[in-house]
Parts: C-alpha cells; sequence; structure tokens
C-alpha cells in the first residue's frame, strides 16, 4: 500500500481528511435540507425558515449549500475569489441553523467550511476593511471597539468589591463591559448577593477572541485567548465565570482546539453559576417581577455550546436550554411563554454581522422580535450581550428587552 494512500475509515488520516473543507464541499448532497425547518417542525408560514442570510439576501449563493458550492468551485479552480464573492461570504451570521438542519441527515460539517472560508478569504487579501479595523482594535487596544481597556470595569457598582485573587473569576467581555454594561452590573450583583468571593482581570482582559475566530482571523484569537488564560491560571482560579456565550465558547471548545496554553480552570456560563447558586439555597427570590416574558436562546448558549460529536443530531449542550428557562419559571410573578423556533432551531438575532452589514443585522434582530411579540410576551429575555443589544437596537419600543441576570436583579 502506499504511504499516502487513505485507508478504511478507522485509519487516522482519513479522519483528518474527514469533515476538512476539501470533504465536506464534495461531500455535500445539495439536499437543501439546510435552507428551511424541517416541515413537521413548522407551526407558522411566518416563521418557517432557518437560515438568516438566504431569508435576506435571497439567493441560493447565500444558503449553506450555496455556500458548499463555492467552496468546491474555489478548491478546484473553477472561481477565483473577488472581493464581491468575499463579501457574499461574510454575509452570514455564522449561527449553525444550517448545519443543525443538515447534521439530522448528514454526518458533515458545513458550518465549520464556511468559516474557513473566511480564513481563504484573510490569507488571499480579501478579508473585508471593516473587520480590519476592529482586528486592529483588539490587537492595540485589547477589545474591538476601540476603548481604553483601563475603562473595562469602569462599570463596577460601588457596592461590590472584586479581591485580587479569588477561586472564582468573573470575566465580562468586551460587549458587555463596553455596550450593555447593565449586564455587568446586573451580573456581578446576582453573584454579590449570594455572597460569592469572586476576582476579576481589571485591565488585563483581553478580548476572548472570538470576533476574530468569526471573521477568518484565527492566529489573533489564538493570541487573545492564550492571553488570557496564561493570566487567569497565574490568578490560580479554579473557575471563570462568564455572561457572555461568545466568550464561554472561546474559553472552551476554541481553546481546546486552538490554544497551546493549557487551562487550569473550569469555565462557566453564568447561568450554570446561577443554578448552582439557587440549589445550594444561597440565591433567593423575594420579589415578584410581573412580566410575562419569552425566551431567546443565543446561538452560543444553544446549538453552538457544545463541540458536535459525529453521528449524532442534538447540537449544543441540552443542559443550556432547560437551566435559563428553569430558573425564569422559578420567579414569582414571571410568565414564560415560548416563540416557535426555539432551542437548537432558534433563529438568530443577527449576531456580530452588524460591522460590515447593518441593514442585515437590523432585519435578522427585528424578524426575531416579530416572532417575540406574536407570543404576547411584553418583554425578550436572552442570557447573552451581543443578543441583547442587537434586540435594544432593534426594538422601537415596542417590545421590552432584558438580559436574564436583570431579571434576577430585579426579584432579589
Ligand atoms: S450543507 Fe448539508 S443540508 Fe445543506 S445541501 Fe449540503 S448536505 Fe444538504
Ligand atoms: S450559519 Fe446561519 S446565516 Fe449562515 S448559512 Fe448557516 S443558517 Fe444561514
Amino acid at each position: 500500500m502506499s504511504e499516502f494512500r487513505v485507508g478504511l475509515p478507522s485509519d487516522k488520516r482519513w479522519m483528518e481528511y474527514k469533515y476538512s473543507l476539501a470533504w465536506v464541499v464534495q461531500a455535500c448532497s445539495r439536499c437543501s435540507n439546510c435552507k428551511h425547518l424541517h416541515g413537521w417542525r413548522i407551526k407558522s408560514h411566518r416563521f418557517s425558515t432557518i437560515c438568516p442570510s438566504l431569508d435576506y439576501y435571497l439567493f441560493d449563493s447565500h444558503s449553506s449549500q450555496g455556500r458548499m458550492d463555492i467552496g468546491l468551485a474555489l478548491i478546484s479552480g473553477k472561481l477565483k475569489m473577488t472581493q464581491k464573492l468575499a463579501e457574499s461570504l461574510y454575509q452570514c451570521t455564522l449561527c449553525g441553523a444550517c448545519d443543525v438542519m443538515c447534521k439530522t441527515q448528514n454526518d458533515m460539517e458545513p458550518l465549520k467550511v464556511i468559516r474557513e472560508l473566511r480564513e481563504i478569504c484573510v490569507d488571499l487579501g480579501f478579508g473585508l476593511p471593516q473587520h480590519k479595523a476592529f482586528i486592529e482594535s483588539m490587537k492595540n487596544y485589547g477589545n474591538p471597539f476601540g476603548k481604553p481597556n483601563e475603562k473595562r470595569f469602569a462599570w463596577m457598582p460601588k457596592e461590590v468589591e472584586p479581591l485580587p485573587k479569588a477561586d472564582v473569576v468573573y470575566f465580562v467581555g468586551c460587549t458587555t463591559a463596553y455596550l450593555r454594561p447593565e449586564i455587568a452590573r446586573a451580573s456581578v450583583k446576582v453573584l454579590n448577593s449570594a455572597g460569592v468571593k469572586f476576582a476579576v482581570l481589571g485591565s488585563e482582559e483581553y478580548c476572548c477572541g472570538k470576533p476574530a475566530y468569526k471573521q477568518g482571523y484565527t492566529e489573533v484569537a489564538k493570541e487573545m485567548i492564550e492571553r488570557n488564560i496564561r493570566i487567569i491560571n497565574e490568578m490560580g482560579a479554579k473557575v471563570l465565570v462568564t455572561s457572555c456565550p461568545g466568550c464561554y465558547t472561546s474559553f472552551n471548545e476554541f481553546a481546546d482546539d486552538y490554544s497551546d496554553v493549557k487551562k487550569e480552570f473550569e469555565v462557566l456560563h453564568l447561568s450554570h453559576f446561577v443554578d448552582s447558586l439557587i440549589d445550594e439555597g444561597k440565591l433567593k427570590f423575594t420579589k415578584s417581577v410581573n412580566l410575562k416574558v419569552t425566551y431567546h436562546d443565543p446561538c452560543e448558549l444553544g446549538r453552538l455550546s457544545k463541540k458536535w460529536t459525529p453521528g449524532t443530531e442534538v447540537l449544543g449542550d441540552p443542559r443550556n436550554y432547560e437551566i435559563p428557562r428553569k430558573i425564569l419559571k422559578s420567579i414569582p410573578g414571571l410568565e414564560l411563554v415560548e416563540m416557535e423556533r426555539i432551542k437548537e432551531y432558534s433563529y438568530c438575532c443577527g449576531s456580530d454581522v452588524g460591522w460590515a452589514f447593518p441593514d442585515f443585522l437590523m432585519r435578522t434582530s427585528r424578524h426575531r422580535l416579530e416572532e417575540a411579540r406574536a407570543t404576547g410576551a411584553e418583554a425578550i429575555v436572552s442570557w447573552c450581550p451581543t443578543c441583547i443589544n442587537n434586540f435594544k437596537h432593534a426594538a422601537r419600543g415596542r417590545i421590552r428587552v432584558y438580559d436574564v441576570a436583570e431579571i434576577i436583579e430585579k426579584a432579589l
């Protein structure tokens, strides 16, 4: 047998080839499963779609299948990369809904390929100018917003005093710190009221790297996550708690796959930590929150929250669908109603496409808010600063928007 011949499926070389970009773009059966919800899951025509990119741009090139076609044409030399083509590859929220639909019948990784096509854009010099600006800011300031990093914890309430070192570290993340400080304030007040002693990284906290990873700047993301891990290891922390699902997946899946610095701590989303505090009797709800709400599953805390195991269907950590709902239902006076597309079939808020495509972002957020309003809820709640930020910009006063931490704070 030739040294380079690919052997049986148990062969390591075969497993490396399988799920690679070259394999997936050929293995895609062009079945279109990634474009819509399954018929038996559709509850109304209005909320029957699943791909924000296809919904907004309407061309097949903007579906997952279309992107597999583009990938195949690129690697076989039938198509050359252009700025227009690169733009179309970035007109996608990387929400992973197509990936969920694909995996209900195929053993493959279209979302991984869509992101890797962006690495190719960057390598060939076709990264978008809007992204280059925030990547530079990440390198120079430690955050994508060009804000001074020493102001990262300027929102800290006076009554909350983080320690220089503790077993628990609260990682605020860039979006929460600079765009939605009300979430940061509510989160630390919840920890404080449960008597949790925690530390923060202060101006040493840098972006987790997720925004760079999503746009194909994997090396920048790797540098960011490794820097953070090194500092948290030095602090001797046992648990890292973050209220941002993007940071949560960066410290978990991304770090596990790419970081050369090994984590010496566990990583939890605030929802997991709050759930344990409630179970241990350290956090009690004493006030009623008389509100009818609907819960939006963030992609990164839902279907993207756990690495996929080949041969399985359900994506994400099932705890992340149940815990926020369980906590909300236990708040006195609060009524939880469900939207049509939930859990792994949740419709994306628009994520971070607003850097380059603000109209696409606005349409996507508004569509999700329409679904929330159709439930009769007075408020949409979620547990992600990006979702909350997008919804607050899109809501136009038609529905209230809260992070779950803000709802908990009201109930303390
Ligand atoms: S990406 Fe998956 S679901 Fe979409 S056409 Fe290809 S095989 Fe089918
Ligand atoms: S990741 Fe989301 S927006 Fe992108 S192609 Fe898939 S479903 Fe559409």
